[in-house]
């Protein structure tokens, strides 16, 4: 008999995502499920990384990160937020912002501690929280407008709250979080004594008038706050798996104690790269954001004409649509397998990401990070599909 493994881990099923893009290429559906541009970003910067991997170095680099990219990481939170940490105690660089939730559940988190998240939530939070021992306190905010009520959210907190987890922008529901709702949040964290980890992968994919704001940047939350940054959204790179935590010395020094132990480094052909990249000028910033607004804008009137609502978006790769506004009846997942499966097109069913009880919605998740004419194709396949229904 084998014994078994982690009870906590093995009671998760299949990450979504990849239970839908493996349907979608077995079905050779268009993507739009898991999230991910279909262009790869820019060109000098994937240079940069060739030229490294072929020049070197090599080897180990600093189990803090390459003294490049700590740098840039300082700078780009300098220009973008006037947040300032050092270089060499306040910034970590870690294998994507996956490595980097992980580290910081691992290094701040004590059996019995509660942990407050917000719902819909980004699939590896639950599982990292329960791993290192952590209590779950839902905050559930609901379609289409995504509201942070301030009643459930005091709830939520106790004696026992050690963190607040804030994806802010936030996948897989586009809200941007405003002023308000941030100094709400603040002020509760703070009246509580606890940490915010907040993963902020989608801080450069803003619309409109939305602005990001870190939470970090709100009055006594510099000490207490932890930013996370992927290289991979900010570069459309998704493979590469670069991610970057910064905060309060003492903050970083807790969490390096995860990152140690979990990867030690990061390959240094890429953190230079991504270096260099984060230095680009803000014409790059501009053009990613009016690029995924001009995509985001060009999806949703396609939907919009076949007869689709959308729910608020304000950032992130993300739109989430009703399928009840075309009079579909069946679940959200159930319709994700029949647009995959009959229509060639994939979507990811929005109630994947509430793990609270009762937590059905009639809302589906399309990634609209693809190229113009990809898109065009997606609202013709669904076009047809529902208008044979
Ligand atoms: N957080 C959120 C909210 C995400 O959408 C993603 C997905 N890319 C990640 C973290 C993981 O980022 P990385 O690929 O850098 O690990
Ligand atoms: N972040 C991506 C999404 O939300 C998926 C990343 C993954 O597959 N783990 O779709």
């Amino acid at each position: 008999m084998v014994k078994q493994a982690n009870d906590v881990l093995s009671g998760f099923g299949t990450t979504i995502f990849e239970v839908m893009s493996k349907l979608a290429i077995k079905h050779k559906a268009i993507n739009l499920g898991q999230g991910f541009p279909d262009e790869d970003g820019p060109d000098d910067v994937r240079r940069m990384a060739a030229k490294g991997l072929i020049e070197g170095p090599n080897q180990y680099p600093p189990m803090m990160g390459t003294t490049e990219l700590r740098q840039a990481v300082t700078d780009a939170n300098k220009r973008f937020y006037g947040i300032a940490v050092e270089p060499s105690t306040g910034v970590l660089i870690t294998s994507g912002a996956t490595e980097a939730l992980a580290d910081c559940m691992m290094a701040l988190i004590n059996p019995g501690d509660e942990v407050v998240l917000l719902e819909p939530l980004y699939d590896c939070y639950l599982p990292l929280v329960l791993r290192a021992g952590g209590v779950p306190k839902f905050v559930r905010l609901d379609p289409p407008h995504w509201e942070l009520d301030p009643d459930r959210l005091r709830r939520a907190f106790s004696d026992k709250t050690k963190l607040v987890l804030l994806n802010n922008p936030m996948n897989p529901t586009g809200k941007v979080f405003s002023l308000e709702e941030l100094e709400m949040l603040a002020d509760i964290i703070i009246e509580h004594d606890a940490y915010a980890v907040c993963d902020e992968v989608y801080e450069h994919i803003v619309f409109g008038l939305s602005r990001h704001i870190p939470l970090a940047t709100l009055p006594g939350m510099g000490d207490r706050t932890v930013r996370i940054g992927s290289a991979g959204k900010t570069f459309s790179l998704t493979g590469w798996k670069v991610g970057y935590i910064t905060g309060a010395d003492e903050l970083i020094a807790k969490i390096a104690k995860a990152h140690q132990f979990v990867t030690f480094t990061t390959p240094p052909a890429l953190q230079n790269a991504v270096a260099f990249g984060l230095n680009k000028d803000d014409l790059f910033y501009e053009d990613l954001r009016i690029s995924m607004q001009s995509k985001r804008d060009f999806f949703k009137n396609g939907l919009r004409a076949i007869g689709f609502e959308a729910a608020d978006c304000d950032g992130t790769y993300f739109l989430n649509v009703d399928i009840s506004s075309i009079g579909f009846e069946g679940t959200d997942e159930e319709f994700c397998r029949l647009i995959t499966t009959e229509a060639g097109v994939a979507a990811v069913p929005v109630s994947a990401f509430y793990a609270s009880e009762g937590a059905k919605t009639n809302f589906v998740r399309f990634c609209f990070c693809k190229r113009e004419d990809v898109l065009q194709d997606a609202i013709h396949r669904l076009e047809k599909f529902f208008a044979a229904k």
